[in-house]
C-alpha cells in the first residue's frame, strides 16, 4: 500500500523540535584559534631559532631542515595531548572534492608493558597510505600501490574534536612512490610557485629591484540548502544522491525574491553560530552569512586567506557544515541543483596574488590608468581567460555543476571577463593606443540630509559574467557549491604564471628596442587586447543573443556539459601550458582527465539506476494504488446510480503508462557499457542518458500533481523548502 506515511512522520519529527540551546558561548577571544598550531602557538612553545626558521617556511615555502621538523613534531604532540589528543592523522586532498584521513596513535608499549607516547619528525614528515585505492587516472595499480603523505609546513596543524574525541590533523600532500601528484594539493603549491616566479620576471623588469614572494590569495562565498533531515531520509535521492531527482514545482517557488538577504529562521541562526565557533576554533575565519536567492538557501563566506591555507580551509569548512548541520537535525546540501527550478548553488572563488612589498597586484587604487603593475597583472589575467577559457570551463565540470551553468540564476558556460565599464574603458584606450584620465564613480549624494555622502564604485556589478573583476581581485562564479576550490585555482595561477611569462617575453624585446619600462609595458598591453580583448565582455551574460555572439563573432567555446568540457584537458593547449609551467607533467594531467571523465560517468550510472528504482517501486506504486482506490469508488457509486467522471484516472493511467515506458528506455540505455572510449560514453551520458532522465521525471511529476496527497510517498518541494 503506498501512503505518505514517512512524510507525516517526517513533519511531526519537524514539529516537535525546537533550536539546539547552545548555552552561554565562549567570546571570540577565548576562542579564536585555540584548536591550532599557528605561529603564536609556535613561538610559546618551539625555541627561538625553531620558530624563526618554521616562520621563514610558512611565510616563503622555503624548505625546513630535518632536525627542526624533530623539535617541531615533539612541540606538537606535547601541545595536541596537552588539548586531549590521544591520535594524529596525515589530511591528504585526493582527486575527489572530499578530503582523506589515515589515523594512528601517539601511543607505543616499551618492553616493561607501559604505554608511552611517540612522534618524531619521521612521522609528523611521512606517512604511507595505499595509493592505489583512491582515484589515481591509472598512475597507481593495485600490485604497485605505495603512496606517500607529506606534511605541509605551509598550512597550519590543528585539533578535530568529534564524537570520536580529539585528534591531531596535520595536512599533507599526498603523492605516489613514483613522485606523481596524486592529489589537489601538490599542483596548487606548484601553480603558486610558477606564478611567483613568473611575476618576479614582470615586476623586475618594469623597474622592481625589491621584490618579496609573492603569493595567491583566495576568498570562497559557499552556497548551501538546510532542509530537515527527517525528510531527507524518506527521499532516498537525496540521501545517495545528494539531489532530488523527482518533484514537481511548489506553488510558491522563489519568485516573490522575498528569501534573499531576509531575516533568517531561528534553528538555522542557531546552526550558524554554532558552526561559526567551530570554525573560530580551528582558524577559519567566518565572516558574513545571508540567506540566499532560493527558500532554504544560505551562504557562508570567511576572509580570503593564502590560497593554499584557503583550499583547505574551504574543505575543512564543507565538512563541518555537514556535521554540525546533522547535530541540529538539518542536512546540510552542498549539491549545485538539488531542487529543479529554483536556484541552484555556486562557490564564488575569490581571487587575486599580491605580496608584502607591491602589494596587491590587483588592486587598480583611484587611478588605473596610471597603475602600470595592475595593467600588467590585469593584462595577464585578460590573456589568461581568453586563450585557457575551456581549461576553466574544464576544471569546474562535474555532472551536478552541468545542471546548474546556464540555468536560471546561474553563470553560463561560456567564459569571458568582466571589468566593469572604467576599467573596460582603459583597456580599450591601452588597445586604441591613447590612454586616458578614466571617470571616477564620484559621490553619491541622495538629497537626503540625514543619509551621509559616500563614494561610489566606479563600475557597476555584473552578476552575470562567470568571471568578474570585482574591485581588487577577480571573482570565477562559476565554481560549483560541491567543489574543492583547488582545481581552480591551480588552472588560475597557472594561466596567469603563463601570460606573465610570455609579458615577460616580450617586454624584454620592447626594452632591448630601447623603450622604457613605461611605453614598453603599454605596447606590450596593447597586442594583449589586439590579441585577447574578445573575452572582455560586459553586457548580459544569461542572453540567448550573448550565447550567439560569443561563439560565432568572438570565437568563444560554448561547453555546455561536462562531455564537452572534461576533454578540453586533454588539448594540446592545455597540455603544453601545464607542462610549460611545471604545474602537472603529462601523465599527471591525463589521470586527472581520466578520474573526473570516471566520476561524471559513475554519478550520472548512479542517478539512473536510482531513478528506476524510485520509479518502479515508489511513484508507480502510488498511481496504481490510487487508480485502483479511483475504480473501486467509481464501481460503488454506480451501483448508487451515480456516475463519477473518468478523466482523472485516465490521465494517470497514461502518465503511468508512459512513466514505466520511459523507465524502460532508460534501463536500456543505461545498461549500455560497451563504448569505444571514454569521450564516447560521457556523450552519451549527456545526450541520451540525462534526455531520458527528463522524459521519466515529467511523467512522474505530472502524476504527483494527480495522485492524492494521502498516498504520495516523497516529501514534496513545497515541504522540503519550507518547513524548518
Ligand atoms: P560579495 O557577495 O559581494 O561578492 P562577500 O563579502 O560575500 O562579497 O565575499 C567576498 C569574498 O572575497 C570574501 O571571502 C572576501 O574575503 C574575499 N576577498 C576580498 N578581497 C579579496 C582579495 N583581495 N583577494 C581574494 N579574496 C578577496
Ligand atoms: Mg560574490
Amino acid at each position: 500500500m503506498s501512503s505518505n506515511l514517512a512524510r507525516t512522520q517526517a513533519i511531526h519529527t519537524i514539529s516537535q523540535r525546537s533550536p539546539m540551546d547552545l548555552g552561554k558561548t565562549d567570546p571570540l577571544s577565548k576562542i579564536w584559534g585555540c584548536d591550532v598550531f599557528n605561529l603564536a602557538r609556535m613561538e610559546e612553545t618551539l625555541s627561538k631559532n625553531a620558530f624563526k626558521a618554521m616562520k621563514k617556511t610558512f611565510q616563503t615555502g622555503e624548505p625546513l631542515n630535518p632536525a627542526t621538523a624533530d623539535v617541531v613534531a615533539a612541540a606538537m604532540k606535547e601541545w595536541a595531548m596537552s588539548k586531549g589528543a590521544k591520535f594524529f592523522s596525515h589530511i591528504f586532498y585526493p582527486m575527489t572534492n572530499a578530503t582523506a584521513e589515515k589515523h594512528d596513535g601517539f601511543i607505543i608499549s616499551s618492553p616493561e608493558g607501559n604505554a608511552i607516547t611517540d612522534f618524531s619528525g619521521s612521522l609528523l614528515i611521512k606517512g604511507e597510505p595505499d595509493g592505489s585505492s583512491f582515484p589515481n587516472g591509472s598512475l597507481r595499480m593495485t600490485n604497485a600501490a605505495r603512496g606517500y603523505t607529506a606534511w605541509d609546513p605551509t598550512s597550519p596543524a590543528y585539533i578535530m574534536h568529534t564524537a570520536n574525541g580529539a585528534t591531531l590533523m596535520i595536512p599533507c600532500v599526498f603523492l605516489s612512490w613514483t613522485g606523481e601528484a596524486l592529489d589537489k594539493k601538490i599542483p596548487l603549491l606548484r601553480s603558486n610557485a610558477a606564478m611567483n616566479t613568473a611575476a618576479q620576471r614582470v615586476l623586475k623588469l618594469m623597474g622592481e629591484t625589491d621584490v618579496a614572494t609573492l603569493n595567491s590569495s583566495c576568498g570562497a562565498e559557499q552556497e548551501y540548502f538546510l532542509i530537515d533531515e527527517a525528510f531527507a531520509t524518506a527521499r532516498p535521492d537525496i540521501l545517495l544522491a545528494g539531489r532530488t531527482l523527482f518533484g514537481a514545482p511548489p506553488a510558491k517557488g522563489q519568485q516573490f525574491d522575498d528569501h534573499y538577504f531576509g531575516a533568517i529562521p531561528e534553528r538555522v541562526q542557531v546552526f550558524m553560530q554554532d558552526l561559526e565557533d567551530k570554525l573560530y576554533r580551528l582558524g577559519i575565519p567566518a565572516k558574513t552569512h545571508h540567506n540566499e536567492v532560493a527558500p532554504g538557501q544560505f551562504e557562508i563566506a570567511p576572509y580570503f586567506e593564502s590560497a593554499n591555507v584557503a583550499a583547505d580551509h574551504q574543505q575543512l569548512l564543507m565538512t563541518l557544515m555537514k556535521i554540525t548541520a546533522k547535530s541540529h537535525g538539518f542536512l546540510c546540501m552542498l549539491h549545485e541543483k538539488p531542487f529543479a527550478g529554483v536556484n541552484g548553488s555556486g562557490k564564488h572563488v575569490n581571487w587575486s596574488v599580491g605580496n608584502a612589498t607591491q602589494g596587491n597586484l590587483l588592486d587598480p587604487g583611484n587611478t588605473p590608468e596610471e597603475n602600470l603593475h595592475f595593467l600588467a597583472f590585469c593584462g595577464a589575467v585578460i590573456r589568461g581567460v581568453h586563450q585557457f577559457g575551456p581549461l576553466l570551463r574544464a576544471v569546474i565540470a562535474s555532472a551536478s555543476n552541468d545542471h546548474r551553468l546556464g540555468a536560471n540564476e546561474a553563470p553560463p558556460a561560456i567564459l569571458s571577463v568582466y571589468l566593469g565599464s572604467q576599467l573596460e574603458q582603459v583597456f580599450q584606450d591601452i588597445k586604441d593606443g591613447k590612454l586616458l584620465k578614466t571617470k571616477q564613480g564620484g559621490q553619491m549624494d541622495l538629497g537626503l540630509s540625514q543619509i551621509l555622502k559616500f563614494d561610489r564604485d566606479p563600475g557597476d556589478r555584473n552578476r552575470t559574467s562567470p568571471f568578474a573583476f570585482t574591485g581588487n581581485r577577480f571573482e570565477f562564479r562559476a565554481v560549483g557549491s560541491s567543489q574543492s576550490v583547488s582545481g581552480p585555482l591551480i588552472a588560475m595561477n597557472t594561466m596567469l604564471a603563463d601570460s606573465l611569462n610570455w609579458i615577460a617575453d616580450k617586454l624584454e624585446a620592447e626594452l632591448k628596442g630601447g623603450k622604457d619600462a613605461a611605453t614598453a609595458t603599454l605596447a606590450v598591453l596593447k597586442v594583449v587586447m589586439e590579441q585577447h580583448g574578445n573575452a572582455v565582455f560586459g553586457g548580459d551574460g544569461y542572453s540567448s543573443d550573448w550565447h550567439k555572439a560569443a561563439v560565432e563573432e568572438r570565437g568563444l567555446k560554448n561547453l555546455p556539459t561536462s562531455a564537452d568540457a572534461l576533454p578540453e584537458l586533454l588539448s594540446p593547449e592545455v597540455a603544453g601550458l601545464f607542462e610549460r609551467t611545471g604545474v602537472l607533467s603529462p601523465v599527471e594531467l591525463h589521470s586527472r582527465f581520466e578520474v573526473y571523465a570516471e566520476q561524471y560517468v559513475n554519478s550520472i550510472d548512479v542517478e539512473a539506476k536510482l531513478m528506476i528504482n524510485m520509479a518502479t517501486t515508489m511513484i508507480y506504486p502510488a498511481a496504481v494504488t490510487y487508480l485502483s482506490e479511483l475504480s473501486a469508488t467509481a464501481g460503488s457509486l454506480q451501483e448508487l446510480g451515480i456516475t463519477l467522471d473518468n478523466a482523472v484516472a485516465k490521465s494517470i493511467a497514461a502518465e503511468a503508462n508512459a512513466l514505466m515506458a520511459a523507465v524502460g528506455k532508460l534501463s536500456e540505455a543505461s545498461a549500455k557499457h560497451d563504448f569505444t572510449s571514454v569521450q564516447d560514453h560521457m556523450r552519451f551520458l549527456a545526450d541520451t542518458v540525462r534526455e531520458l532522465m527528463n522524459e521519466v521525471r515529467a511523467h512522474a511529476d505530472t502524476l504527483e500533481t494527480l495522485i492524492s496527497d494521502e498516498m504520495w510517498p516523497l516529501p514534496k518541494y513545497s515541504e522540503m523548502l519550507f518547513i524548518k
